[in-house]
């Protein structure tokens, strides 16, 4: 991009404030269980950390958030300090997909607080061109089990990236080998993409973090907790209904219906095209309970139920 025309973007953000504000009245009231087994964290885009039996399990972390005109004429530094002040510990850090919006900061977590790096090829070489040492990598295909530690355990699952905007996968294929560090958003292409299934604190947690899935790869499994794309609606039709349909769920959480420009303690603006009430209507209608949090907001679940 012209200088020009990021001077233009990046000091007006006029596109951050043409979009719509988040609602606080469409936040969940409460936070759930009051002694939970599993306590659930939202992050903002598809970002989660998974807290039950001691173990901090955190998914597709992006606290940096460049804004638009920086993420469009790159490069992409994660933000260090911003990553150790909201996200001071984890154990495992699992990454669905390798968009920037997804990965960029998992390395930078795990170099920090020592936590594994658990994700596909595309996104190991994410890793390894950030300095992350082979001992720190977990790369999977998906479809394996990965012990986490002794109270838990995690799969990926092969899915496939949705077709957004203009009914295009946006970046697609495959990372090789490592991509130059810092990235620019280019070079992270979506790779292998992964929903992850997650049993901690005696609950079943499965993450889907893009508008798609593959409905063989969820037959068979079950959730208690289901982290879904809100903006997955707008794309895959019938998306609520089939996911519950294959999962049963007794709760949905909504994730990636935050514009992911802004920054991370800023007032969320919403994705173009996502419909809130709509997708919590979708869920309820369903008789599964929907959850939506705001950025840094939790949710307590019990293994009994509630
Ligand atoms: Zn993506």
């Amino acid at each position: 991009m012209s200088s020009p025309l990021k001077r233009l973007l990046g000091p007006t953000r006029w596109l951050d404030h043409a979009l719509q504000p988040m609602d606080p009245g469409l936040y969940t009231h409460g936070s759930g269980a009051a002694n939970p087994d599993l306590h659930l964290r939202y992050l903002g885009t598809a970002g989660f950390v998974l807290t039950g039996g001691g173990r901090s399990v955190v998914l597709d972390p992006f606290i940096t958030r460049p804004d638009l005109a920086t993420t469009a004429s790159g490069p992409l530094l994660p933000d260090e300090e911003a990553i150790r002040r909201v996200l001071p510990r984890a154990d495992d850090v699992l990454i669905g997909h390798s968009h920037h919006d997804h990965v960029l900061d998992g390395p930078s977590l795990c170099r920090q607080t020592g936590a594994r790096f658990i994700g596909s090829p595309d996104a190991c070489n994410v890793a390894r061109a950030a300095g992350l040492p082979e001992r720190q990598l977990v790369e999977t295909q998906g479809r394996q089990e990965i012990p986490l530690g002794e109270v838990g355990r995690c799969r990926g699952i092969p899915s496939r990236h949705g077709r957004v905007y203009f009914g295009r996968v946006s970046l697609p294929g495959s990372i090789p080998s490592p991509p130059a560090w810092p990235p620019r958003f280019s070079d992270l292409r979506h790779g292998l993409v992964l929903n992850w299934w997650v049993e901690l604190g005696g609950l079943r947690v499965v993450h889907i973090d893009s508008a798609d899935f593959i409905e063989e790869e969820l037959s068979g499994l079950q959730a208690d907790v289901l982290c879904l794309c809100a903006i997955g609606r707008a794309w895959r039709p019938g998306y609520v209904a089939a996911a519950v349909r294959l999962l049963k769920p007794r709760a949905i959480v909504a994730c990636h219906w935050d514009w992911f420009f802004t920054p991370y303690d800023a007032p969320p603006r919403l994705l173009p095209g996502v419909d809130l009430p709509g997708f919590v209507a979708e869920i309820e209608a369903q008789g599964v309970q929907a959850v939506v949090l705001p950025l840094d907001g939790g949710y307590g679940f019990s293994a009994a139920g509630g």
